[in-house]
């Protein structure tokens, strides 16, 4: 059992040929709305791929919390701990893409950034029976400090995704038993700039200094760097024509998770969430690219 504490948002996504200057009104092409967040892209890769899934997270009483919810039953998480917030609006993320590909993205975090430690306690229950809690940085830092807190008491394994990138209080990292930066969140919760081999390994040395047991940091095509007091390697990327890589990261956590769940070493897990991850940036979107299991070819046999 996995239990996921995050955001959920509503992606509102509009192309555009360039994006508008202060003050002005551009003509952009089809609107879509995708349903997003990086606590539910989380949730969902993992429950596609096998994972028992409950979601902790806020959403706000309108139609974007309640479509967020209809998604998450779709897919077959545990929505029972899912909280209404009645006093703000449900996430949203702005998003322009120009014809560059660039993208230009206004977040309101509206209920995410209302979700307490005091909502995390309602679920105290399912911490007791978790064998893995996946968090990231979309909700407020306190609730994720007393969450990993509450789970090191259970002697729970807290993965955390440190995205987007902010600098984390010592309590915390003790309480982790394996961080997930991506190249960028590495250098900023390091300082080093990782440029090579080398430069991985000390970026992951000084996060193991902090008192976590696991460091695996994801180089998007290059693969992923696992690091622990007996692993220290590299995991190539599965070779594919990407074509959008939104939520790759998050497919990769959510696929991390599952794999530790069921009880493989950190190098075998890399490899099935550098797989995992490999499919959805072949496909376009976040919570749509990400794959079922049946679709990894050597998924891990418990
Ligand atoms: P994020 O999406 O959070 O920025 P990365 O870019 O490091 O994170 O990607 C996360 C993981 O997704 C990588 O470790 C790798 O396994 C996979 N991945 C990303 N881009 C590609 C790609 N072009 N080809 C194959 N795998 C990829």
């Amino acid at each position: 059992k996995i239990l996921v504490i995050g955001s959920a948002n509503t992606d509102m996504v509009i192309k555009t040929k360039h994006f508008p200057l202060p003050g002005e009104t551009v003509l952009g092409g089809r609107f879509i709305m995708n349903p997003g967040g990086k606590g539910a892209n989380q949730a969902i890769a993992a429950a596609r791929l096998g994972g028992q899934i409950t979601f902790i997270t806020k959403i706000g009483n309108d139609i974007f919390g309640r479509q967020a919810l209809q998604q998450f039953l779709k897919e077959g998480v545990n929505a029972g701990y899912v909280i209404s917030d009645p006093d703000n609006p449900s996430g949203v993320a702005l998003i322009t893409v120009d014809e560059k590909g660039e993208n230009a993205i206004v977040v309101a975090p509206g209920s995410n950034g209302t979700l307490s430690p005091e909502d995390v306690t309602k679920a105290e229950a399912v911490f007791a029976e978790a064998e893995i809690i996946l968090m990231q940085l979309e909700i407020p830092l306190p609730t994720v400090l007393f969450a990993a807190d509450l789970a090191a008491r259970y002697s729970k394994k807290v993965i955390l995704n440190p995205a987007p990138a902010a600098l984390l209080p010592y309590e915390l990292y003790r309480n982790l038993y394996i961080i997930t930066p991506n190249r960028s969140e590495a250098e900023a919760l390091t300082g080093v700039l990782i440029k090579d081999l080398a430069t991985t390994e000390q970026a992951a040395q000084k996060l193991r200094q902090k008192g976590i047991a696991n460091v695996v940091i994801t180089l998007g095509t290059e693969g992923a760097f696992a690091y622990n007091d007996s692993l220290a390697k590299l995991i190539p990327a599965t070779l594919v024509t990407a074509v959008d890589t939104t939520a790759a990261g998050d497919v990769f956590n959510g696929a991390l998770a599952v794999s530790l769940a069921e009880g493989l070493e950190l190098d075998v897990a890399v490899e099935f969430a550098n797989q995992a991850a490999a499919i959805s940036v072949t496909r376009m979107g976040a919570q749509a690219s990400a794959p079922f299991r049946k679709e990894l070819l050597s998924a891990p046999l418990k």
